[in-house]
């Protein structure tokens, strides 16, 4: 499906759970942000549903994120419920009684991908693999334990490495890390990023968004895609590539000639929203035309009222002839809602 901009929308970002195990400096406050009632989050038949609406419209890429999405319970069955490897299981986390012949995924033409935390990786690695996921992101914004700690408020720098290990050896290549750049944080640790390449370790450097509860202090601790650009060709010697796989949004580089790649994504710095091919769903069911945005579109209330599956195909072509052609925040226009309610 083509937008009002002629950009062909085939990517579903679901967030699965507003619900976290961490408290990053840059998107959780310490106590938490208040919770959608478990009532009003979708459950995993409507999810199921949705999906397969997409998927009859032409989204072809679906990324499961969160909040953290392993701490969501039976999220392997969705996984497998969404890729067909495996039925859904009878449990108090109803993945629905869909048949069959109404699971979305046909084939190779769809991809499943998440992005998690790691926290809880190294027990869920394996039956995400079997259950047919396709392939992960981990978001680690520094390789030191006690950095780690500070950032996210727990200690869990050595369970992530574990479950980033442990991705790897059941198959999950090339392991995609996400690094939020924070100067005078983080940006010590670039290039030790960025040697992660060598072990073919796609790694990906992401400006520092300023959502509500933490847009504090953003400015200060800002760092552009350029300069950590120009902060690793101090030492390395890096060149753009369109080799590998597309990249969407990301601006992708190899440094030396190591097999993983570098990218960046540079939201605030070069608006990377002419290459955005995506909509985001969240736990609560509404439909989002861009992160940055507060338009949305409540799809659960029609779910839950006897909609039939053309009018939320029809809600569906709605959002994206909402989606904007660019964000706004160089203008300071902070979204209501943070990262982790929305998706990230
Ligand atoms: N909990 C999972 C995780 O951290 O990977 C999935 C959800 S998280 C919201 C998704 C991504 O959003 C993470 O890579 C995280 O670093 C990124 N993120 C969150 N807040 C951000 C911000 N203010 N600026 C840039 N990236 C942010
Ligand atoms: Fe949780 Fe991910 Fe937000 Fe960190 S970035 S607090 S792990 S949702």
């Amino acid at each position: 499906m083509k937008d009002r901009f002629g950009r062909t929308i085939s990517y579903l970002r679901i967030s699965v759970t507003d619900r976290c195990n961490l408290r990053c400096l840059y998107c959780m406050p310490v106590q938490g942000i208040s919770l959608v009632q478990h009532k009003d989050i979708l459950r995993y038949e409507e999810i199921v549903r949705l999906v397969r609406i997409a998927a009859g419209l032409g989204f072809r890429k679906f990324r499961l994120t969160g909040g953290e999405p392993l701490v969501r319970k039976g999220i392997i069955g969705l996984v497998g419920t969404l890729t067909r490897n495996c039925p859904p299981r009878n449990n108090t986390e109803n993945h629905g009684t869909s048949p069959r012949n109404s699971v979305p995924f046909r084939g190779k033409s769809h991809s499943l991908a998440m992005t998690t935390n790691g926290v809880l990786l190294s027990e869920y690695a394996r039956p995400l693999k079997t259950a047919g996921l396709g392939r992960i992101n981990v978001s680690l914004d520094t390789l030191d334990r006690a950095k780690y700690q500070r950032i996210t408020g727990f200690d869990a720098f050595d369970r992530v490495m574990a479950g980033i290990r442990k991705a790897r050896a059941v198959g999950f290549e090339p392991l995609k890390i996400n690094v939020v750049a924070m100067r005078g944080i983080n940006d010590d640790e670039v290039g030790d990023f960025v040697r992660l390449a060598r072990e073919g370790f796609e790694v990906r450097f992401i400006e520092l968004m300023p959502f509500r509860v933490r847009a504090e202090g953003w400015s200060d601790r800002f760092i552009s895609g350029a300069q950590i650009r120009e902060k690793i060709a101090q030492t390395f010697h890096i060149r753009r590539t369109d080799e590998g796989p597309a990249a969407g949004p990301a601006r992708m580089y190899r440094a030396e000639d190591w097999p993983g790649r570098i990218g960046f994504i540079e939201p605030i710095s070069s608006r990377f929203c002419s290459a955005c091919n995506r909509l985001r769903l969240t736990a609560d069911g509404f439909l989002k035309p861009c992160l940055l945005s507060d338009v949305e579109v409540d799809l659960k209330t029609p779910l839950r009222t006897g909609a039939t599956d053309e009018d939320i195909a029809g809600l569906f072509r709605e959002t994206i002839l909402e989606k904007p052609r660019g964000h706004h925040l160089k203008e300071h226009k902070i979204p209501v809602r943070t990262m982790a309610q929305v998706g990230g």
